[in-house]
């Protein structure tokens, strides 16, 4: 079932359910108004008629002293103990009640009956007769006229049920209208995206922020970061694939060399060897850099501790020179010690990665200052006196796959992409990060850092 007409449906089904229950009450509650008060007034007068009649019985005949106390509806009688009716007189209105079989009460009593189908009210009263015996002064009335009035009451309360139940159905339809709308332009939007192949936006109508157009606003922008990282994977595969063309190129041509003549010349086998290997090497290297790119824009695992950071960098890099048989000179920018609260190995995976750059991209001594700015953020900056980046280049060596000279990276075994695996992990680390350089001169990296 359509959900507006589930709206429609339950909205209406429940509205209707409380409305019968509100009559239904109503209606109740009245019934036993009128019936208490009929009978409290058939206790009154019954008490007040046998008083009278009580006091002009044997003065006068039983007959006409009943005649003067019939009720309009009903009828008046004597009924002996022995259940044989003494005599009695009815309203021309209820014959009927003539035939009605007589019972004896030995005490006073007030009740609604049913004879022949119709609701009445009977009261009976000892009453001591001119001869001494105990009689009963019964007084029948009929209940026609509140049962006109409860069923006056019973048709305008169906009425109202009814009538209730229209603006019911129309607020309910302009509601469901309301709801669906927005969800089926979004069905709309989303076939439309399916069958196209193509991005889309909802029009978000009004200016009421309700839910709704928060839903639609949620949607668009959901739309804007899928676009977004559509368009970044199919950058990120032709960037991929483009660049291991060029390996999988060289590694294809050496080995067809060395299949046709890799035997007779011992020269070109070792050259050609050693082009496969080291192509190999950086295919792999680019395979690991593309995986952890790829797996770290899923989500990042931030595992802060507290270190001491002249310390932990002096142990840190100790490990990269030996490694890499360079000069690293460690500079004090502060004299105090310096804690931080960080990801130890983001952290380490960062300073990694300019390290490796400046190893790379010079040849002289690599410093590394550590201190603290004005602001108090703590700042690391790693500088080499190398070849440097001209300025027009130094805004796209964040991009994904940038070289500045492709031919002499390519030697040094860069891939173009330290820096930006760098940027994403110094986002992650809520750290940000500069380059500034000078062609020929060299580069420093700064990475900076809030204390905590
Ligand atoms: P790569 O693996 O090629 O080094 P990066 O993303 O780390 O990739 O760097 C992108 C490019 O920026 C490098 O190819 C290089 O041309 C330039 N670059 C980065 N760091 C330095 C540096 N310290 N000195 C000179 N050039 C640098």
């Amino acid at each position: 079932m359509k959900l507006r007409n589930k709206i429609n449906l339950y909205t209406a089904f429940l509205f209707a359910l409380l409305l019968i229950l509100m009559n239904i009450t109503i209606y109740l509650s009245f019934n036993k108004l009128i019936l208490d008060s009929e009978l409290s007034t058939a206790n009154k007068e019954i008490e007040k008629v046998t008083e009278n009649i009580g006091k002009s019985l044997g003065a006068v005949p039983e007959g006409a002293l009943l005649r003067s106390y019939v009720p309009i509806n009903g009828m008046i009688r004597l009924v002996s103990p022995d259940n044989e009716r003494i005599s009695a007189v009815t309203s021309p209105t209820e014959q009927e009640l003539s035939k009605q079989k007589a019972v004896f009460y030995n005490s006073e009593l007030s009740k609604t009956i049913e004879y022949i189908n119709r609701e009445y009210i009977f009261s009976s009263m000892p009453i001591i007769m001119p001869d001494g015996t105990v009689a009963n002064l019964q007084i029948t009335k009929s209940l026609k006229t509140a049962a006109n009035i409860l069923s006056i009451l019973r048709i305008v309360l169906f009425m109202v049920t009814l009538l209730a139940l229209i603006p019911v159905l129309i607020s309910s339809r302009v509601l469901s209208n309301l709801i669906t709308k927005p969800v089926s332009s979004m069905i709309n939007t989303m076939t439309d995206i399916r069958q196209s192949g193509r991005f889309k936006r909802l029009k978000l109508e009004g200016n009421s922020k309700d839910e709704l157009f928060l839903m639609g606003e949620t949607f668009n922008h959901m739309i804007d970061l899928l676009e977004v990282n559509f368009e970044k994977q199919e950058q990120f595969v032709s960037n991929a694939s483009h660049e291991l063309k060029t390996p999988l190129t060289i590694i294809e041509s050496y080995a067809s060399l060395l299949k046709r003549r890799g035997k007779e010349e011992p020269k070109l086998f070792t050259e050609a060897v050693e082009a496969i290997h080291s192509e190999a090497i950086r295919m792999k290297d680019m395979t690991e850099q593309l995986l952890m790119l790829a797996k770290n824009n899923e989500q990042w695992d931030i595992e802060k501790s507290q270190i001491n950071l002249k310390m932990w960098i002096q142990h840190t890099i100790k490990g990269f020179a030996d490694a890499y048989q360079r000069k690293i000179e460690m500079v004090e920018g502060t004299p105090s010690p310096i804690m931080i609260e960080t990801d130890e190995k983001k952290l380490k995976q960062l300073i990694f990665i300019f390290l490796d750059n400046a190893r790379k991209y010079s040849d002289d001594i690599i410093k590394i200052e550590i201190g603290t700015n004005y602001k108090d953020d703590v700042y690391i900056k790693i500088i080499d006196r190398g070849i440097g980046i001209p300025p027009e280049e130094l805004s796209k060596v964040f991009d994904r796959f940038y070289r500045v000279d492709k031919a002499r990276t390519r030697r040094l075994g860069g891939t173009g992409l330290g820096l930006s695996i760098a940027k994403d992990i110094a986002d992650a680390i809520n750290a940000e990060i500069q380059l500034s350089s000078e062609a020929g001169r060299g580069t420093t990296a700064t990475i900076s850092l809030k204390k905590s």
